[in-house]
């Protein structure tokens, strides 16, 4: 962005807007470079607002949740990033009756399921310990122990260039392994789900029992961003990454985690470059030893 764009953009954004903003605070690998500005979106119209002028002038943008699939390059990110807060990031409409709720699309998926829990509301609790948001998890369709968020999403709001709001409903909403189908540029700003009605006390037993299931299964002591390649058809990437023998391999402060070799985990000091070389040689060493081409499921993004 030039002066004058920046410009522009303050004019709109005010004070929600910032230049130079440390991605790695942004991330759960703790790394990353800086992103040209960062926008903290409040309220729909201005964000509608600052959509429509970044698209007009061509300036690119992304919507970062909680940065927990995702791999920031060291040398940042051009453009702006848009972060999610007060009413966007908040639960917007409960309609207890019809078992819905209607959540903004920066949510901590911890968030939502604390309400779930308090109103014995059944069907998300295989999503305890997904450290992402409402409006990352609906894009990443995220899943766990045989789930996926999508099968619970009754309609999806969302801006699409250059800036108009659309509702998708159920009818509409094509979700895939670890996918939803979106136009490019489109901005998810809040989510309605439907849920089962159980009792509190069900939900709440769930949710523990998840949470016991992943603490045995991920290296959750270290800053990660999740399984980083896809599972690929009828097997599974970590499996294929450990009879590689690339269980412990490290690049620098990255580690392919010997808990769970589809994770890479930041040991300390880790940089993008670090991260970036342990995939090449674990998509390169699948692909020589099992002949199967790992597709990444993290997203990797910048210079
Ligand atoms: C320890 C750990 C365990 C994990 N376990 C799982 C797991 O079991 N299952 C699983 O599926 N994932 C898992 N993940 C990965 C990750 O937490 C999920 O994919 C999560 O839902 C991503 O949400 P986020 O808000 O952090 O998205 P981000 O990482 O911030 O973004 C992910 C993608 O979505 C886009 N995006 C985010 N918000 C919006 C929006 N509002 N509108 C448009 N685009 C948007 C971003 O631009 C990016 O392309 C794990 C990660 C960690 C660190």
């Amino acid at each position: 962005m030039d002066q004058s764009q920046k410009n522009k953009l303050l004019k709109i954004a005010g004070e929600d807007l910032c230049f130079d903003y440390p991605m790695a605070k942004h991330t759960t690998f703790r790394v990353g470079g800086q992103a040209e500005a960062v926008y903290k979106a409040n309220d729909l119209d201005t964000l509608k607002r600052v959509i429509a002028y970044l698209v007009a002038g061509h300036i690119p943008y992304v919507v970062v949740g909680k940065g927990s699939n995702l791999l920031v390059k060291d040398a940042g990110l051009k453009g702006v990033v848009i972060l999610f807060r007060g009413a966007l990031a908040a639960l917007e409409e409960k309609r207890t009756e019809e078992l819905t709720v209607l959540a903004g699309a920066g949510l901590g998926l911890d968030g939502l399921l604390n309400y779930c829990r308090n109103s014995g509301l059944g069907g998300l609790e295989f999503l305890a310990g997904i450290p992402g948001t409402v409006g990352g998890a609906i894009v990443m369709n995220s899943g766990a122990f045989g789930s996926e968020i999508g099968t619970r999403a009754r309609d999806v709001h969302l801006i699409v260039p250059p800036g108009e709001l659309v509702v998708m409903d159920r009818s509409q909403l094509e979700f895939s392994y670890r996918a939803l189908c979106i136009e490019p540029g489109s901005v998810i700003v809040r989510v309605r789900f439907k849920f089962d009605r159980e009792t509190e006390e069900i939900v709440a037993k769930r949710i523990a029992d998840f949470l016991v299931r992943r603490k045995k299964r991920q290296p959750l002591e270290y800053p990660s961003a999740g399984s980083v390649f896809k599972n690929p058809p009828g097997d599974y990437a970590g499996r294929l990454i450990e009879n590689a023998g690339l269980k412990g391999k490290r690049v620098g402060g990255a580690m392919i985690s010997d808990k769970h070799c589809n994770f890479i985990v930041n040991t300390g000091g880790a940089t993008a470059k670090d991260i970036l070389e342990l995939m090449r040689l674990a998509r390169e060493t699948v692909k020589r030893q099992a002949g199967i081409e790992l597709e990444p499921e993290i997203r990797v993004m910048g210079k």
